[in-house]
């Protein structure tokens, strides 16, 4: 049955529109459970109605014309119940329903399974049979398990099929897609699909007439690829260290070698033309460095591959590299990579759109230092069908919109000529201080990781950086950098921020953001490895980025260190005594280093219960609310299927970041948010309320953030808050807080919400 199931799927993802797909699945299902009719109906939401689209069996002439009631007929139970009806004899059940137009009086036999994809029925899959029995337990739960499949398959099929309509009309309607993920903003542009025409493992093999002549071609592929590598790194110069462009430097050693470029020509002289040649000889040297024992070389077989394609790409003259970019450019992909993302040209890029990517992926938190409204996680998106196609990006509603309507248009133009208004008119806030009315303070800092975002807030007069999420660094490389490399970033950072606070965070990756040379395979990567918990279990990394800390420190007296992830007192302690160890062997060595501010991040559920113990080893705190909902609800940050339920104003987060902010506000330890809800104008309120003494967040709601505070008086937020923390769910208080917000004259801030 498997089988059978895995084919039918194939198949239906092969089709072209819907009512292909529809038919093959009546002719394969009634196939396979050999009954007298299979049949499809589709659930038309706007007229509560299910319409006969397929069927083998009942007359073909009823397709497109029966339509039921939304809970007519035993289809209709089956949908309106949202589960399988099975029944021996369906024209003596009180729920039958006769339709002439079917043809369909001598069946007895009728099962009817719902087609239901996250809670919403599209339809329902029908079979019949003339025989006087029921479907048997087994031929139930196949079709069950297929309807589940199909649920996936047929919203492909119409997205594919809906794209096609855009193709031949572009009023004809407009296709929305929805992400899980965003940097905030508006944006509209024309897409680039940054995608690889093949894979490099399915490069077929080909004769060839003339090897002189494909030698040649894959030479010139060779030299343009070198020339693309020194261009990107060049280029990354302004915004990357020299050690963060070593994977470049990496690359182009790999291509300068003999081996993979010659061991190509031989195979093409030989008489295969360079793709097919190109992929035997990768994969080839790929495999000899899988095959190794040293770890360091054997990480190498993902260079070779990566570089492998990035060739292959260029000989399919699909490459994503030199290309002209269109001014308005919104980048498209199914993965884009930050080298991707830096290739265009920084003042064409105006958004980004991709199939996978997080809000933590760190092509995320580039595009939202560089303040580029993205969207990600759009699992619908067919990438290769959008190429040249108009496309907005909302960012605040995680939404993409493929062709938008001319009065759609018109409706982004305005919301991006307001956004960009609204930042020019909030521009004379930049040295004023985040102060209510009645002269309550917070500070108010950025989020950075690198050195890009870093000038830019450096450029527009924040107050420090409240988190710098050192992971970006190690993300760009191809293995760990050393003290000095590291040393020579964190005194930049402290430098360009220089004198005001830098809070750096030892390394957190793990969950997910494994590191490409240092994978980690786990079943439950975000309860697992992660954070300090790598830190502390690989005690010569994290001293070596302790040394590399401190002694950035000690040219530059605005450095903070933040441990990520704590969940126990004795993980602190044990990170303490770790921290104490290299300042003294630094000061062994004769380096004057002083011991920062140390703080931990409160992310985690017993952190939150623990507080008032770790609060007092340490000297200030850090509430990262996007790890904290997450753990608190058990909501997977990244996963679409559950995104709905994750809201940091869930009465439960809240009450845990006051437990938080009020048990640190006691001990006289200063006390900061810095995960998302930092920025986002509703739950900023309502810490602020809480007393927390500052917020940490991305650059482009800096100024949003301050204008709110600046608009709103203390007392009043605190009486807001006693009011919500009396609400049960996380819609009812954000709705209480947008009144507010409005009530204040805020309501340009609205939109910037969740
Ligand atoms: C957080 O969890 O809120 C946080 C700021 O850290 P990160 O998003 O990097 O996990
Ligand atoms: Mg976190």
């Amino acid at each position: 049955m498997l089988d059978i199931l895995r084919r039918i799927v194939q198949d239906i993802n092969a089709t072209r529109n819907l009512s292909e797909a529809l038919n093959l699945i009546v002719v394969e299902v009634k196939g396979a459970i050999h009954t007298d009719v299979c049949s499809v109906y589709m659930t038309d939401h706007t007229r509560g109605e299910h319409v006969l689209m397929a069927t083998d069996g009942l007359r073909p002439g009823a397709v497109g014309k029966v339509r039921l009631k939304f809970d007519q007929g035993l289809t209709g139970l089956a949908a309106s119940r949202a589960e399988p009806v099975n029944v021996d004899n369906a024209p003596a059940h009180p729920a039958f329903r006769y339709i002439a137009a079917t043809g369909e009086a001598p069946f007895h036999g009728f099962i009817g399974v719902p087609i239901i994809r996250r809670r919403k029925v599209l339809g329902v899959l029908v079979a019949q049979q003339r025989e006087q029995r029921k479907y048997t337990a087994d031929e139930e739960s196949f079709l069950v398990t297929l309807a589940a499949q199909l649920a996936g398959c047929i919203t492909q099929v119409e997205i594919r099929q809906a794209l096609e309509r855009l193709g031949d009309d572009a009023l004809s309607g407009t296709l929305f897609l929805e992400g899980v993920a965003s940097a905030r903003g508006v944006a509209l542009g024309e897409a680039v699909v940054v995608f690889p025409a093949t894979a490099l493992e399915r490069a077929p093999d080909k004769d060839i007439d003339n090897p002189e002549a494909e030698a040649a071609r894959f030479r010139q592929a060779v030299a343009a690829e070198l020339a693309e590598l020194q261009r990107l790194s060049e280029r990354m110069r302004l915004l990357l260290s020299a050690g963060d462009r070593a994977l470049f430097d990496a690359y182009a050693l790999l291509l300068s070698s003999d081996s993979l470029v010659n061991g190509t020509l031989e195979r093409i002289q030989a008489g295969n033309w360079a793709p097919g040649a190109l992929r035997a000889t990768v994969l080839e040297y790929a495999n000899i460095f899988a095959e190794m024992d040293d770890p360091y070389l054997r990480e190498r077989a993902a260079d070779i591959l990566d570089l492998g394609q990035r060739l292959l790409d260029r000989l399919q003259d699909e490459q994503i590299v030199n290309r002209d970019y269109p001014d308005n450019t919104i980048l498209m992909g199914d993965e884009i990579s930050v080298s991707q993302l830096l290739d265009v040209p920084q003042e064409k890029i105006k958004g980004l759109v991709s199939v996978r990517g997080t809000s933590t992926s760190h092509v995320a938190l580039l595009a939202r230092g560089l303040g580029i409204p993205a969207v990600f996680g759009v699992s619908n998106l067919p990438p290769g069908r959008l190429n040249g196609r108009e496309v907005a990006v909302d960012g605040y509603t995680m939404r993409v919109c493929i062709q938008p309507s001319p009065a759609l248009r018109q409706e982004y133009l305005k919301l991006i000529n307001e956004e960009a208004e609204l930042s020019r008119g909030l521009q004379h806030l930049r040295d004023l201080p985040a102060e209510t009315l009645d002269g309550h303070r917070v500070d108010l800092y950025a989020n950075s990781g690198l050195f890009a975002d870093i000038a830019a807030a450096r450029n527009s007069g924040v107050q420090g950086v409240g988190l710098y999420r050192s992971e970006l660094h190690f993300f760009l490389r191809d293995r760990f950098p050393n003290e000095e490399e590291q040393t020579t970033i964190y005194t930049r950072v402290l430098r360009i921020m220089d004198p005001h606070p830098v809070v750096l965070r030892t390394l957190d990756i793990g969950g997910d953001k494994p590191l490409p040379y240092f994978p980690i395979a786990e079943q439950n990567p975000f309860l697992g490895w992660r954070g300090i918990r790598i830190s502390l279990d690989q005690p010569d990394l994290f001293k070596t980025q302790l040394r590399a800390m401190l002694r950035a420190g000690t040219a530059y007296a605005n450095l903070s260190i933040l441990l990520p992830m704590i969940s126990t007192v004795s993980e602190l302690r044990d990170a303490l005594d770790l921290l104490n160890c290299a300042k003294e062997g630094l000061q062994e060595e004769g380096v004057p280093v002083r011991m920062p501010p140390i703080g931990i991040m409160v992310e985690v559920p017993s952190a939150v219960w623990q507080i008032d113990q770790l609060i007092r080893m340490v000297d200030f705190a850090s509430i990262g609310s996007n790890d904290l909902t997450q753990y608190l609800l058990a909501v997977d940050r990244n996963n679409d299927r559950v995104a709905k339920l994750y809201d940091s104003l869930h009465p439960v987060v809240l009450a845990a970041t006051r437990h938080v902010i009020e048990q640190s506000r006691a001990a006289g330890r200063p006390i900061s948010v810095c995960g998302e809800m930092a920025g986002d104008p509703a739950a900023a309120l309502l810490l602020l309320a809480m007393g927390v003494d500052s917020l940490s967040m991305n650059l482009g709601s800096l100024l949003k953030i301050k204008w709110m505070i600046r608009s709103v008086r203390y007392e009043e937020t605190q009486a807001l808050l006693a009011e919500v923390l009396e609400l049960d769910t996380a819609t009812a208080i954000r709705e209480r807080a947008n009144i507010f917000l409005d009530q204040q004259g805020l309501s340009g801030l609205l939109r910037v919400g969740k």
